[in-house]
């Protein structure tokens, strides 16, 4: 503490990362990363990119921005590129979030949206989920200036349908909605259609899960020209070169990559599959997942007892201490051996 700190600088904490592993052979399904790694054109474009490293990259990352809008049918301007879903998001609650009326979230969902708010001075209310855990649109009538939804939510891994959006949109007209569909490409709705329909619609995405670049830290959002422009002004005057030129090189030859997109994605949709029908047989209930994790309780053995447990058996699965969730554990859907392991393990702890 220093008393040169801004006051907004006491109220903020260090970041506390998802525990990584002490020694080899642990097994990794805390921190939802895809088990299978990046498509290896993908890797091949961020080596040959190496040779270019003496030269700025282009500040608008013109390349992937077109490569981003080819690929969900809209404009280059309808997309706005940044250093993981994260900054993008930072943008946004920069850019589009500072108002008088709140800004609605779920009180259980992505840990990061009340520390930004806290950063930018953004105004917010917390909406609780129904008794089954669900996001209900219907408490979202309440007077505010925006509405962030995280699509499928974290950490329940609950989809809310397009049909559910569209309604939502319709009911809020005057104000922003804000999507994070970091973990969309497992089994949920895109609301990227919409966006041609609806000037209030921000849709973010990013390349750390179903692309399987977390290392390289590339996100997106997809919006109508007004909401774009706004975040570029932001980014313009925050760092006018957003990606460095291994990230554009690599996330272009990702996106276009569909094949090695669509197989990931399919693995882990049918592992998931059998994970939740493992849980299930001992015991858990199980949320019912659009995600690359689950969300699973036993009726049994808490939260904390269950991934201290499978911790001192090499297997790292992430536990929260908020009281509503602190039974449940968040389980990264790894490859079909890790997670055998994992139910072997709980076959021992429940
Ligand atoms: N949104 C949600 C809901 C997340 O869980 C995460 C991270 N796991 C992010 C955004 C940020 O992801 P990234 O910055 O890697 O794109």
């Amino acid at each position: 503490m220093s008393r040169f700190w801004s006051p907004v600088v006491h109220t903020l904490s260090p970041y506390v990362p998802g525990e990584q592993p002490k020694q080899g052979g642990v097994i990794k399904l805390n921190t939802n990363e895809n088990p299978y790694g990046p498509s290896p054109r993908a890797l091949a474009a961020i080596t040959a990119a190496t040779e270019r490293l003496r030269l700025y990259p282009d500040p608008h990352a013109t390349r992937l921005r077109e490569a981003i809008a080819a690929r969900y049918d809209v404009a280059p301007e309808e997309v706005f590129v940044g250093n993981g879903s994260d900054e993008v998001l930072a943008h946004t609650f920069q850019a589009l979030l500072k108002h008088d009326a709140p800004l609605l979230f779920p009180d259980i969902t992505y840990s990061f949206y009340p520390v930004y708010s806290g950063l930018y001075g953004v105004n917010y209310q917390t909406v609780p989920l129904d008794p089954e855990m669900r996001v209900q649109i219907a408490d979202y009538r309440r007077p505010c200036s925006a509405i962030l939804l995280p699509n499928p939510n974290a950490p329940t891994g609950i989809a809310l349908p397009r049909t559910a959006i569209e309604a939502l949109l319709a009911e809020h007209p005057d104000q922003l909605v804000v999507l994070d569909e970091a973990y969309v490409d497992f089994g949920a709705e895109t609301a990227v259609p919409l966006v041609k329909r609806h000037d209030n619609l921000l849709v973010v995405q990013t390349f750390s899960k179903a692309r399987s670049l977390a290392g390289l830290r590339v996100g997106f959002a997809i919006g109508q020209r007004p909401l774009i422009d706004a975040l570029e002004r932001v980014k313009d005057s925050f760092n006018s070169y957003p990606l460095d030129s291994l990230a554009i090189a690599g996330a272009v030859a990702a996106i276009e990559d569909d094949a090695w997109f669509q197989e990931t994605r399919r693995r882990i949709m049918a592992t998931r599959e059998t994970l939740v029908r493992d849980l299930t047989t001992l015991g858990f209930e199980v949320l019912p997942s659009a995600a690359n994790f689950v969300f699973a309780r036993h009726p049994g053995r808490g939260g904390a007892h269950l991934a201290g447990g499978l911790r001192e058996r090499g297997v790292l699965v992430r536990h929260f201490s908020k009281p509503r969730i602190a039974d449940f554990l968040r389980i990264t859907i790894g490859t079909d051996e890790e997670c055998g392991r994992l139910i072997a393990l709980l076959r021992e702890l429940v």
